[in-house]
């Protein structure tokens, strides 16, 4: 037996045990929080109507074991070509850094989804379908255990990544561990059939550009729509997104922006998520974690007055309770001189250089006994400042009401998303 098949084979077990338990461990997980928080919230974010049935989470599992019996065999290579020299897999921290380390895995990463997005459209050519792909179609209302649920071939196309990533990009053994960690994260969270992300998740948030379970989900269901693993961006550049994503992942999660607190349990899963993603080594990739982000309810974003004049962001205040107000863009932030628009209707003479963008213009907003959320506008056309009410009357609009003493304004503001949504 030549050396080569000698590593092969003394570094196979403990990849295909590792593969194997990768897979076990992720989707145990998220079926264990699904069950710790179905009634405290997740029911409501169930994606279809219809349940999977035991027979179905059956040969998911089976399926998903023999996939990763399939990785482990393909992964193994890597071992055999970082021993003769034709990949490498470094251990120590003295070659490079740790910023080339999250560099490569963040890389790694986005190469993946790239890879996962064509050989998924690939493999839903009518002429490949059948044998490659119909195996995970099966799972029409899918579980975290179909996660790996493939059909052969599918699992080493798939399989075939890694040992194509590393011949060409030399990876700390460290950071090849977190990427199969952030893989199986994101792989179950994609396959929970409810809703597991936060709202910062929300097409337009600052998380937006990941995709969720409704994105996946959709996949599942429609089948001609949602590619993409990781990311939307493939999806929204080849026009393959399911024209309906944005509209039902506000709608699956809209409940909790219109009340007051959320509830504990609400809170409890998304810390729960922010550290899974958090142990998973998402800090050193692409896209750090706050675990503070999406606990607060309300209509937090960006919402445009009438006529776009500006564009506000809500958000939690700064500095106390309760929701803020912020001018983010204005159609037109210069004046006729060319400069930056200012405060200069303010009654207080010594606030009137304040520049309009960057001014917050609502303050201390909560929650109002009669619904809405309630505290104070200020308008720099008058330099007034008035008692106001917010209230979300659909996803994407906003009654604000603001009054001195008996006198009263209604406007309708719109959420940045629907602009946006409209302008595509
Ligand atoms: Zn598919
Ligand atoms: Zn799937």
């Amino acid at each position: 037996m030549n050396e080569s098949m000698q590593v092969y084979l003394s570094a196979w077990p403990t990849v295909w045990a590792m593969d194997t338990a990768r897979y076990l461990v992720g989707a145990t997980l998220m079926a264990t929080i699904l069950a710790l928080f179905w009634k405290a919230g997740l029911a409501r974010r169930k994606l279809q109507a219809r349940e999977a049935t035991g027979a179905d989470k059956q040969r998911e599992v089976l399926a998903s074991l023999r996939t990763a019996f399939i990785f482990s065999l393909l992964g193994t290579i890597v071992a055999v070509g970082d021993h003769q020299g034709w990949m490498t897999i470094y251990k120590g921290f003295g070659q490079a850094g740790p910023l080339y380390l999250a560099g490569s895995l963040a890389l790694m990463v986005v190469a993946h989804d790239a890879y996962f997005y064509w050989a998924h459209r690939a493999m839903h050519h009518r002429r490949l379908f059948a044998l490659f792909h119909r195996t995970h179609h099966l799972s029409r209302t899918p579980t975290p255990w179909a996660a790996y649920s493939f059909a052969v071939p599918e699992a080493i196309v798939h399989a075939a990544f890694v040992p194509l990533f590393v011949l060409v990009v030399p990876m700390h053994v460290v950071a090849l561990f977190a990427f199969g960690i952030i893989m199986i994260l994101r792989n179950v969270m994609g396959h929970a059939g409810a809703e597991v992300h936060s709202a910062a998740f929300g097409p337009g948030r600052w998380l937006g550009w990941n995709n969720t379970t409704t994105h996946h989900d959709l996949h599942h269901e429609a089948g001609r729509y949602n590619y993409g693993l990781y990311f939307r961006w493939w999806d929204k550049l080849m026009g393959t997104e399911h024209p309906d994503y944005c509209t039902k992942f506000e709608a699956i999660i809209a409940p909790e922006a219109k009340t007051a607190s959320p509830a504990i349990a609400g809170r409890v899963l998304v810390r729960t998520i922010a550290a899974l993603m958090l142990a998973g080594g998402l800090i050193v990739a692409a896209e750090p974690v706050r675990a503070n982000d999406g606990m607060v309810g309300g209509p937090v974003g960006r919402w445009a007055t009438p006529g776009v004049a500006a564009v506000v962001e809500l958000a939690p205040c700064a500095d106390t309770s309760g929701l803020c107000g912020t001018i983010r863009w204005l159609w037109d932030a210069i004046d006729e001189k060319g400069r930056p628009r200012l405060d200069t209707q303010n009654i207080d003479a010594a606030l009137r250089a304040r520049p309009l963008v960057g001014l917050s213009i609502l303050s201390g907003l909560t929650p109002a006994a009669g619904g809405g959320w309630a505290g104070r506008i200020y308008n720099p056309e008058d330099g007034q400042t008035y008692r106001a009410t917010v209230r979300q009357t659909a996803t994407d609009t906003l009654a604000i009401e603001g009054c001195v003493l008996f006198i009263c304004q209604k406007q309708v503001w719109r959420s940045a998303a629907a602009l946006t949504a409209a302008l595509r």
